[in-house]
């Protein structure tokens, strides 16, 4: 998710005529020395005669796509003498006439010297904005528009070679980029479409108010999914540079890039494989969890996911974020998500049902209910079991309205970041004791359901941060007896 800056340094010497690019340049790189020299030609300029040596620094760096074609032409039009800007201190980079030193560029060329948009240009407006602040970037016309999303960044637009050629003589003025407009996301579905299920609405909405994680069990037809999808129209909106970030990843995975306020809400089948969920490839490419980064990762019949796909969403349930080694580099992706699981209570669904009967062996449930790990368990803070739907619920008035819970949830999301400066969901060791002051009924009401429960450590700290949240919710700064009593009946329900 960082784009790095490359040096392209160009050198014409005396000998027989060659072009060479070295910089552990792969296929594609090799290829531009062909684009450039025609682009070169068709935007009106000579192609020097010489010995023509391009290096891309750092060398060990891997570099892919045709990006460096506009750097590399501008420094042979630099090199040959046909280009020459004024020295750096006589104008800005957004100015005609400008230096080229301040200015970041990428662009593939044509044959006829027209700019072809570049990949994932977000990212690299995102890291010149970091990175190089006071640079003027200059991308080709299609991806200037996105990368003009970044706010404090200058960045110009341009059409072919001979206009950026021109910009840095002083013949010519490349125009700012417009920021193409805000896509408007469509709404989130209702809350009040959920009938019923008074506990699990309960769950979700302190999920949402504390950043949790939450595991809902229940039979077909209770409603987990829907529940689930509802989420992200609970929570607050996002910022714009969680926006920024959340647009960016899906540019690298390939998606279109689109700034969205609702948190994004990502739901892969159980059968996706462990590269497409925690992100890999050859040219890593960032999976599910990294598409749900400032959302919500919903995964749908929990025990049927792979095992070893499982396991790979500890660490960055933890790290909020993941790493993808590869022999040269590693890749990293950002993955702060809040997970939100479901799950049958066995394998056909209807245990514990009052009107259907289950066909599952008791040895069947058993081996369903140890597909999913302890210690993925331990790190989802909210466990709820759904009933059955219940008739009379579909003849209730519908339940409140999301807009009214989410307003509530921003209350609360408000407390926390004067208090901590994050989620209740963040808080760990030392920091639950010094946040998490309560009561000495409180205290013994923990203390007590710790020991019946046989709880771990991990157990009570789940246990606090949800009861913190559930006084938050409540405007209380102290824990008292009944937000650690609620707290605790979030835990795994028993298969
Ligand atoms: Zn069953």
């Amino acid at each position: 998710m960082h784009a790095h800056e490359v040096r392209v340094e160009t050198h014409l010497g005396p000998g027989l005529p060659g072009f060479n690019v070295v910089g552990l340049a792969d296929t594609e790189v090799r290829e531009s020395r062909e684009r450039v020299r025609a682009a070169i030609i068709n935007s009106g300029f000579e192609f020097p005669a010489g010995r023509i040596t391009v290096n891309l620094s750092p060398a060990d760096m891997p570099k892919e796509s045709g990006r460096f074609d506009l750097p590399i032409a501008l420094g042979l039009l630099l090199a040959s003498g046909q280009l020459a800007p004024p020295a750096a201190e006589d104008a800005k980079p957004s100015t005609p006439g400008a230096s080229l030193a301040d200015m970041v560029l990428a662009g593939e060329l044509s044959l006829t010297g027209a700019l072809v948009p570049v990949a994932a240009p977000l990212v690299i407006a995102l890291s010149v904005a970091r990175d190089a602040p006071g640079a003027t970037l200059i991308l080709p016309a299609g991806s200037a528009e996105q990368a003009a999303w970044v706010p404090g960044l200058q960045v110009l637009s341009a059409r072919s070679l001979a206009d950026v050629a021109a910009h840095a003589a002083g013949a010519g003025q490349l125009p700012n980029a417009i920021p193409r407009p805000w896509p408007e996301a469509p709404p989130a579905p209702c809350l009040s479409d959920v009938r019923g299920q008074p506990g699990a609405r309960r769950a979700l909405e302190v999920a949402a108010a504390g950043g949790h994680s939450l595991l809902m069990m229940g039979p077909p037809g209770a409603g987990k999914t829907m529940l689930a999808a509802r989420l992200p129209g609970l929570l607050p909106p996002l910022a714009r540079g969680q926006a920024l970030e959340a647009a960016a990843v899906a540019a690298m995975a390939g998606l279109p890039e689109a700034l969205a306020s609702q948190p994004p809400f990502r739901a892969p089948h159980h059968s996706a494989s462990v590269a497409a969920l925690v992100g890999g490839g050859g040219r890593p490419r960032p999976g599910e969890i990294s598409l749900a980064h400032h959302g919500v990762l919903f995964l749908d019949e929990l025990p049927e996911f792979s095992r070893r796909a499982l396991e790979a969403l500890r660490e960055p349930l933890e790290a909020g974020r993941v790493v993808i080694a590869r022999a040269l580099y590693a890749a990293q992706f950002p993955a702060r998500f809040q997970l939100v699981a479901a799950m049958n209570p066995c394998p056909c669904g209807w245990r514990g049902h009052p009107a259907r009967a289950c066909a599952c062996t008791p040895d069947q449930v058993a081996r369903y209910a140890a597909k999913i790990s302890g210690p993925l368990l331990d790190r989802i803070d909210l466990h709820v079991a759904l009933p059955p739907s219940d008739p009379d619920w579909m003849a209730a008035a519908p339940g409140e309205a999301s807009d009214a819970v989410r307003a509530r949830v921003i209350q609360c999301r408000d407390r926390q970041q004067a208090r901590q400066g994050k989620p209740n969901a963040g808080l760990a060791g030392a920091e639950l004791d010094e946040f998490c002051a309560m009561d000495d009924e409180a205290r013994g009401l923990l203390v007590q359901a710790m020991r019946r429960l046989k709880g771990s450590a991990r157990a009570m700290h789940r246990a606090l941060r949800v009861a913190r949240t559930i006084a938050d919710l409540d405007g209380q700064d102290r824990l008292a007896a009944r937000h650690v009593a609620q707290a605790v009946q979030y835990r795994r329900p028993s298969v």
